[in-house]
């Protein structure tokens, strides 16, 4: 199977690897102009995938410039250590808590393998960055220095405390600070997959985006959205409707994993993915959330 390419605007490519043999899963971005950059590389199993992908485009491993790993988890990053090999002069652009598990990513992949169960090892491994990689590290940047364009590289923290996300121009490659694949009686669920969701930076996230008053957003789960203002306020609004739900739920007496158990019983998935996968990756997300307003109240007592 190959990975679907979809042109989003000039020399911005979407690049679905097809994880599981499905479209829907992940996104990645291609940009062209006026620096090559690959925002994030996916699973070591799709990692075949994107190069021919990008090679299909017609550009070789040696002319990519930067490969932005947004953040350290498997899916997003997975095949760092086979597509770094392949676009051997690019520039390793990750937040610097991130490094260590570039260098070391097994107690990530076990969290990832135990919580996954079958669907782990479809994903493939998560073989470390080479020693001789790792000069091609850079994780200090504000910025990547991209000429006359407008590049900014911005701490989003909430989904994971060491995720980056990168603004070109009027476009934020925004990775998990919202998702819009799994809703709850049409509301987003958030990406709040443990263990290191922060509710609050999470909403800070969300208004920090809104502020940059974006024209384009493209997030991993999933896709481009020419109305991010109205992405971005759906999103705010479901938290608040969320986190409503669950504290009405936790008022009647019921555990995390019987509010989530209830929660699940509206999840509904665009684009429609596995359904097994769905239900362990809606269900890990609410428990993420529960705990996240739970440690809220608690901080607030
Ligand atoms: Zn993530």
């Amino acid at each position: 199977m190959d990975a679907k390419i979809e042109e989003i605007s000039d020399g911005v490519y979407m690049i679905d690897p097809c994880l599981f043999d499905s479209m829907g899963y992940i996104a990645l971005y291609f940009i062209t102009q006026p620096k090559r950059i690959l925002f994030d590389v996916g699973p070591s199993v799709t990692a075949e995938r994107v190069i021919h992908a990008i090679e299909g485009l017609g550009y070789k491993g040696e002319q990519i410039d930067y490969l932005f790993v947004s953040h350290v988890h498997v899916e997003h990053s997975g095949g760092i250590s086979k597509i770094a090999s392949w676009a051997s002069n690019a520039k390793i652009i990750v937040s610097p808590a991130s490094v260590r598990h570039l260098t070391d990513p097994s107690k990530m992949y076990q969290a990832y393998t135990s919580s996954y169960g079958r669907f782990a090892s479809l994903i493939g491994d998560y073989q470390p960055l080479s020693q001789s990689s790792m000069p091609r590290v850079v994780s200090t940047l504000s910025e990547l220095p991209l000429g006359d364009r407008r590049s900014r590289i911005i701490q989003c923290v909430g989904h994971a405390h060491h995720q980056v996300c990168l603004q070109l121009d009027g476009s934020l490659l925004g990775a998990d600070i919202l998702s819009t694949q799994f809703r709850i009686n049409d509301q987003l669920l958030p990406t709040s997959t443990p263990p290191s969701f922060n509710y609050p930076k999470y909403t800070e996230d969300l208004d920090t985006a809104l502020a940059l008053n974006l024209d384009r957003l493209m997030v991993s789960h999933y896709g481009a959205f020419d109305n991010p203002t109205e992405i971005i306020t759906k999103a705010l609004d479901s938290l608040k409707w969320l986190r409503h739900q669950v504290e009405s739920l936790l008022k009647e007496g019921l555990l995390a994993d019987e509010v989530a158990d209830t929660l699940l019983k509206g999840l509904n998935c665009t684009p429609p993915v596995d359904n097994e996968y769905a239900q362990i990756k809606a269900k890990l997300s609410l428990i993420g959330f529960i705990n996240g307003v739970i440690k809220v109240r608690s901080e607030k007592v």
